[in-house]
């Protein structure tokens, strides 16, 4: 789908007096969720909540205890063993306290994005991340973004949108945010894993990826993410 970039977005002033929408936005890795997600939190004065960076605190866990993934038990005594702190700073960027250690510049690491992925499809891990993504959106004026936003953590959304974009954009995205972290990946193994990311996403038994029926999707292989913003503000406005 493409966008058109509309006037009415200009209806919508980032002063934060808005009413306290929950807006959710889910979508493959590299559709631009987190980006977008940012944008329009900070346009509206309402909070950001990355529910992927939950995944990973929690597979950062995993990785530090040298935890089998896939020992279901094992993952069960772990998030018994578990503290999981979410605050936000004035610029609105989201902190992850995992035990008391702050972990929030870990979690991006590829070797952690995987173990995330496999712990996600955990439904103890799901059902363990689903009282905390709703005590921090409970309120209202929240812009979530993950997998089963829409879905499953707030089905009853006041707006959802779902981002995707064509494989080859999605991997060079993600390539250039490793690069810009100073990693050492390759483009070809950086799609692969994507790839592989997203089957695992969507072939899930519990809480899939998959669009709500009541979202609209975008497109944003060819889109900057200001008109994406453009566009998300102008669904918005008429929610107002
Ligand atoms: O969005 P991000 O890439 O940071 O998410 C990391 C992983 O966490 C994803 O690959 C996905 O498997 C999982 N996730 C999820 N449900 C969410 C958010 C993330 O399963 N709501």
């Amino acid at each position: 789908m493409s966008i058109m970039k509309t006037q009415s977005a200009a209806s919508v002033p980032g002063n934060g007096h808005h009413a306290s929408l929950i807006i959710a936005i889910d979508g493959p890795a590299g559709a631009g969720k987190s980006t977008v997600a940012k944008l329009l939190a900070a346009h509206l004065g309402y909070l950001y909540l990355d529910t992927g960076a939950l995944y990973r605190a929690l597979a950062w866990k995993v990785k530090e205890c040298g935890c089998d993934p896939r020992d279901r038990e094992g993952i069960e005594r772990l998030l018994a063993d578990t503290a999981l702190d979410v605050s936000h700073g004035p610029d609105g960027g989201m902190t992850v306290v995992v035990d008391g250690r702050d972990v929030t510049t870990t979690l991006r690491a590829p070797e952690v994005s995987e173990l995330a992925s496999a712990i996600s499809a955990l439904p103890a891990v799901r059902e363990w991340l689903l009282p905390i993504q709703r005590r921090i959106g409970v309120r209202g004026a929240v812009v979530a973004e993950g997998r089963d936003i829409g879905t499953r953590v707030f089905p009853a959304a006041d707006v959802k949108f779902y981002l995707e974009a064509n494989t080859e954009v999605r991997a060079r995205r993600r390539y250039q945010e490793l690069l810009a972290a100073g990693r050492t990946v390759s483009l070809t193994e950086t799609q692969n894993d994507l790839v592989a990311r997203d089957l695992r996403d969507e072939t899930r038994a519990h809480a899939p990826l998959r669009r709500a029926e009541d979202a609209i999707t975008i497109d944003t292989s060819a889109l900057d993410a200001s008109v994406v913003l453009d566009h998300m503000l102008a669904v918005i406005a008429t929610k107002l």
